[in-house]
């Protein structure tokens, strides 16, 4: 089954927004207008109601004849759908002090139940919750996917699940989750700490981590992460191939063992951002074990004349290149690698955020991933994660996952 939130005319998960619609009686000046939820596709602009339209209408053909000429008013949702009213509270869920639209429950596909409990209902909160949590020593933020994350306590998840990354960068977590995760006195510090970072809704639950919750297909549940959880797996397959196939280790040190260490960007904040390339930089670039590049490259036929340019031996990408073209043969190895001299190219300008030449710099980096000058610094981030992921994509044989 197709999910009901993707576009019947492009494919794109759509969002789902309220908006004001009139039913009137042009003819004597007469009618209401009310604010209905619609699936709203960014992509293409298809539009649809979310909620069933003839019910609209039978409730004006009833409404019209009481209401008097030349009279318009405002009317409730709740008076047509009696379960939408955005006053609503889950009660047993009251002691939390979460705010939420109850709504979500009902009009977000896959959500409801048939005892109503609203278990299932998102609480939105601001990322900068997670900001804590990755700061603090006893505490670790991962990220499994660009859209979901956990938290962990001395190296143990904190909470049996985690939170949802949705498309405008709100963390949520289901209503009935969060009263599980905060029974006992010992999680109030958190609690409130939850309260103070929690923002209303927005409607948007699009992430991997509801749809692999609720999902309308097998491909809807099994997905693979897509952010660098997923890049360093790749990269360590790549690791072990190349050791099957050629006997020598590829890094210096193991991409598992590095990871572990690894802060991932949380916020638009550009210090954040481009300290998490300095990390990458130092893992995929810095860690390439040259001599044992090299040693390989002798053997598949080339000299040491290959690895000199202008008198001077190559950089580290530049043999990487070599080893893409004479020992894994493939072809247009200057554009497999490209994204590694783009990265290598962000980790230069970490320290140069303040310089003049900084933006004409940063640009030429956007312009390589496809990006224009107007792409956010997150954006740039995760297009360079999604380049790194098809670049190792292409480099290992193993294809399933
Ligand atoms: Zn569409």
């Amino acid at each position: 089954m197709k999910h009901p939130l993707k576009c019947p005319t492009c494919g794109d998960y759509r969002y789902i927004e309220y908006e004001g619609v009139r039913f009137e009686d042009p003819e004597n000046k007469k009618g209401f207008g009310v604010k209905i939820p619609f699936f709203i596709c960014k992509q293409c602009g298809q539009r649809e109601s979310v909620l069933p339209r003839d019910r609209f209408l039978k409730f004006k053909d009833e409404m019209l004849p009481s209401i008097k000429d030349g009279e318009f008013f405002d009317m409730p949702l709740k008076y047509i759908f009696s379960k939408l009213d955005p006053d609503k509270r889950y009660k047993q869920f009251d002691h939390l002090e979460f705010q939420y639209d109850p709504r979500d429950h009902y009009i977000i596909p896959g959500l409801y139940r048939e005892w109503d409990d609203g278990y299932l209902t998102p609480v939105f909160f601001d990322k900068d919750l997670l900001l804590y949590y990755n700061g603090h020593p006893d505490y670790s933020v991962k990220f499994t996917s660009f859209s979901s994350c956990t938290i962990y306590h001395k190296g143990e998840r904190m909470f049996e699940w985690g939170f949802g990354i949705n498309r405008y960068g709100k963390l949520f977590k289901w209503l009935g989750d969060l009263d599980r995760d905060f029974e006992g006195e010992e999680m109030k510090s958190h609690l409130k700490r939850f309260q103070a970072s929690n923002v209303p809704s927005d409607h948007e639950i699009v992430s991997k981590f509801y749809l692999s919750q609720n999902p309308f297909s097998p491909s809807d549940a099994f997905q693979d992460s897509d952010n660098e959880t997923r890049l360093f797996a790749l990269k360590n397959d790549f690791n072990i191939e190349a050791k099957q196939k050629f006997g020598v280790e590829l890094t210096k040190v193991s991409i598992e063992q590095l990871s572990e260490y690894y802060k991932p960007p949380i916020m638009e904040e550009r210090e954040q951002i481009f300290a998490s390339y300095l990390s990458l930089n130092k893992y995929f670039i810095e860690n390439l074990q040259e001599q044992s590049i090299r040693e390989t490259l002798l053997k598949c036929g080339l000299t040491e004349k290959d690895f000199q340019k202008d008198g001077k031996q190559i950089g580290s990408l530049k043999l990487f290149a070599l080893f893409i073209r004479h020992a894994l043969k493939k072809e247009n190895e200057d554009e497999i690698v490209s994204p590694l001299f783009v990265l290598n190219d962000l980790r230069q300008l970490h320290g140069h955020l303040s310089d003049t030449s900084f933006e004409k710099r940063y640009n030429y980096c956007k312009e390589r991933l496809g990006l224009s000058p107007t792409a956010t610094d997150l954006d740039v981030s995760k297009n360079l994660v999604t380049r790194l992921i098809l670049l190792y994509q292409s480099l290992i044989d193993k294809k399933d996952d």
